[in-house]
């Protein structure tokens, strides 16, 4: 599409296909951003991409491929973000370009079964054993959301019990963050949530197994956080988390949506071998496009509608496109795959200490499969009070100097990294070096 005042040479040189040039120049990240907020509230879609975190106008993306991402004035950028985990393959990846080529030539949504999201399903359960059942929805906070009503449905409880830092989208329920040291009831995290939409969340400190009673339908927990930075959890909580559901009558739910089919074949799962009861998951089952799913032991996913009595629906579920996409990644994440994201993880990780090293600068790189986390303090985080000792402002510093650099981490401190089938060695010590030199200036600014 070119708009009327577009000067279409400018955009093509810029790699801009489908938005806004002025005159005859290109327009800047700045004129675009500013334009967004006018319409958009805050320029964003969502939240974080705004950069409050770490001050400054964010980048517009053009277009990406492989490691690599154009913003709208021609600017390239190695991209650690990687759509917050999405992509895993790659951004463009022909395999899933071609997928969804095809996919749209046969129609983008039915209201119908199609066999698509029949085999994404079966994809699903057969890598993940505990899913015996999985229903495909359009979003990980859908899951979690679903995940929630299906656990208290199937139980008859109203009790959810959360971890502090522990992400579970933008779900009113578990929205609650605050209370740590004890379980305590849960407040609201954000403003429009009523208190009586989390009068029934308890929020406990992770890594301390909770004692439960047989008030509680359910405990969520990433069981590899990745929204507090990345948070190992220490020998024997899952496990005993998995102990105290059962001693009570609870069900466990793994919310994996950033670490299934991500940290291994089988999702951390499938590393810490603790069996979950119901598994939330999106990101890269999508292959890029908006998704999400929950799977888990087959007489607890019956009680889903149209066989039990949890209501759920949705319009695009199941949709043609995201399962198309979701299945083409899959097909690339084999054995060897999922070997390679290990090392070139443990590349970046190491990478990334000596950069700090070398700087002066306190750091903990925790590097666990294929995810790598940045911890700007000297001793590494076990739960969401120590991993907000990281140095927020020293990590502002880093971000704009590898911005600076041409590499794209996302603007916060408690994200992870996202090196993905597209990151080589080549891209891995571009991006290395470049932290070395944005670590010095990042210190010396300090
Ligand atoms: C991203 C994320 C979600 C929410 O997924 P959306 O697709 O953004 O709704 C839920 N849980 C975890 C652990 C996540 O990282």
């Amino acid at each position: 599409m070119s708009l009327p005042f577009c000067d279409p040479k400018g955009c093509v040189a810029a790699g801009c296909d489908v938005v806004v040039c002025r005159g005859a120049g290109v327009a800047s990240n700045e004129e675009l951003f500013a334009r967004s907020a006018a319409v958009i509230p805050g320029g964003v879609n969502s939240s974080i991409r705004a950069f409050k975190a770490v001050g400054g106008t964010p980048y517009v993306v053009s277009r990406a491929q492989g490691a690599s991402l154009w913003d709208v004035e021609g600017k390239h950028y190695l991209d650690l973000v990687q759509s917050y985990g999405a992509i895993i393959a790659g951004h463009a990846h022909p395999r899933v370009v071609e997928a969804l080529t095809k996919a749209a030539t046969d129609g983008t949504s039915y209201g119908a079964p199609t066999p698509r999201e029949m085999k994404l399903a079966e994809e699903i359960r057969s890598r993940v054993p505990s899913c015996e059942r999985v229903r495909l929805m359009n979003s990980g906070s859908e899951a979690t959301t679903t995940a929630v009503r299906l656990a208290r449905g199937a139980t008859g409880r109203d009790r959810i019990v959360k971890f502090a830092g522990c992400f579970h989208g933008a779900v009113d329920a578990l929205l609650a963050a605050g209370g740590s040291g004890v379980a305590t009831l849960g407040l609201p995290g954000t403003a429009g949530v009523p208190a009586a939409a989390v009068s029934e969340t308890l929020v406990a400190p992770f890594n301390v197994v909770p004692t439960l009673d047989d008030s509680v339908a359910a405990v969520i927990v990433e069981p590899l956080p990745g929204n507090m930075g990345l948070v190992e959890p220490s020998a024997g909580f899952l496990a005993g988390l998995r102990a105290e559901c059962d001693r009570v009558g609870a069900l466990l739910i793994f919310d994996e949506v950033i670490s299934g089919f991500r940290v291994s074949r089988g999702g951390y799962q499938s590393v810490c071998g603790v069996v979950p009861d119901i598994t939330c998951f999106g990101k890269v089952i999508g292959g890029g496009l908006p998704i999400g799913a929950i799977g888990g032991r087959r007489d607890v996913m019956e009680n889903l509608s149209p066989l039990g009595t949890v209501f759920h629906a949705g319009t695009l579920a199941g949709n043609p496109l995201a399962t198309a996409a979701g299945l083409a990644a899959l097909s690339l994440l084999d054995d060897g795959a999922y070997e390679f994201l290990a090392q070139q993880a443990r590349r970046l990780g190491e990478g990334l200490r000596q950069a700090f090293a070398a700087a002066g600068v306190p750091v903990v790189v925790p590097v666990v499969g294929t995810l790598v986390g940045l911890h700007l303090a000297t001793t590494p985080a076990t739960n969401f009070d120590e991993a907000k000792t990281t140095d927020e402002a020293m990590f502002g510093r880093f971000f704009h100097g590898m911005l600076n650099e041409g590499v794209a981490l996302a603007p916060g401190a408690y994200e992870v990294l996202f090196p993905g089938l597209a990151h080589t060695d080549a891209v891995i010590d571009q991006i290395i070096d470049a932290a070395g030199r944005a670590a010095l200036r990042a210190a010396r600014s300090a």
